[in-house]
């Protein structure tokens, strides 16, 4: 299967837009999760848009599980910490030879290796954007204590969701592989939903209405009831605008 250029940046109000190219319909990503913990995996993946995505072949996911490289009959993969402290730390010779396996059965130079850790690079639109050029991604959750250091010498990059700490790495993965996804065109129904999305024109999403029209005395905005389409636009602009300056100014300024 051919990739092309995954990414396109246009300039909208002077604040760039981070879409996929149309260029890549039919291309697919395939996510390959080393996990002590599968079965955290189990439910998110089979409903609504991911499955829909996976019936479509426009992704696909193996679950691994960590232990099936693990040592002697308990099929262990952490060790206490050097120096002492609290907890186990996975082991860097395990982790070494599932990617050594991996990299075996994938070959293909467009394959991401990803340490899910509170010490990687903040996860944001933009880099998924630029994770959703590559046909294979490796996410690696960590659990316990963490990774034996010597761990991010054999991956390609780590990242973390946010400055709080979570028990394991497969929710980190989860929003990792959920939002990479659902920019491979075709994942998401309407392209145009990813465009107008909060973040991705480097604004936050414009308000949105539905029924009732009158709710506790808060009526949706006349213009959206008027039918005319250049003036919804023009407003929702506006408004969206309006938000992230309030909300989100640091939006503005690294535009
Ligand atoms: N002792 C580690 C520290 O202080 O950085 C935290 C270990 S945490 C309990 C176990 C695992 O959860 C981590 O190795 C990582 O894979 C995952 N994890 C926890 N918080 C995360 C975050 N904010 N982003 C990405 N992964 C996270």
């Amino acid at each position: 299967m051919k990739f092309s250029i995954v990414g396109i940046s246009k300039k909208i109000n002077k604040v760039r837009i981070n879409v996929p190219s149309r260029r890549t319909i039919g291309v697919g990503v395939k996510f390959i999760i080393l996990t002590l913990f599968p079965e955290a995996f189990e439910s998110y993946l089979n409903v609504s848009l991911l499955k829909r995505a996976v019936a479509k072949k426009l992704v696909s996911f193996e679950i691994k599980n960590l232990r099936d490289w693990g040592e002697g009959v308990h099929k262990s993969v952490d060790a206490r910490p050097y120096g002492g402290g609290a907890g186990m730390v996975l082991r860097v010779d395990i982790i070494d030879r599932a990617l050594r396996d991996l990299r075996l059965k994938v070959k293909d130079k467009r394959l991401k290796i990803i340490l899910l850790t509170p010490q990687g690079q903040k996860f944001d639109q933009k880099l998924a954007v630029k994770l959703s050029k590559y046909k294979t991604i490796v996410l690696i959750c960590g659990r316990y204590e963490g990774f034996d250091e010597r761990i991010r010498s054999l991956v390609d990059m780590e990242i973390s969701i946010g400055d709080f700490v979570l028990t394991g790495g497969e929710i980190p993965a989860l929003v990792v592989l959920d939002t990479v996804a659902r920019l491979v065109p075709g994942v998401v129904g309407k392209e145009e939903s990813l465009v107008h999305e909060s973040f991705s024109d480097g604004l936050l999403e414009y308000p949105q209405y539905t029924r009732p029209e009158v709710f506790d005395k808060q009526k949706v905005p006349k213009v959206l009831l008027s039918g005319n389409h250049a003036k919804i636009d023009q407003w929702r602009k506006a408004e969206a605008l309006k938000r992230t300056k309030k909300r989100r100014p640091d939006l503005i300024k690294n535009a």
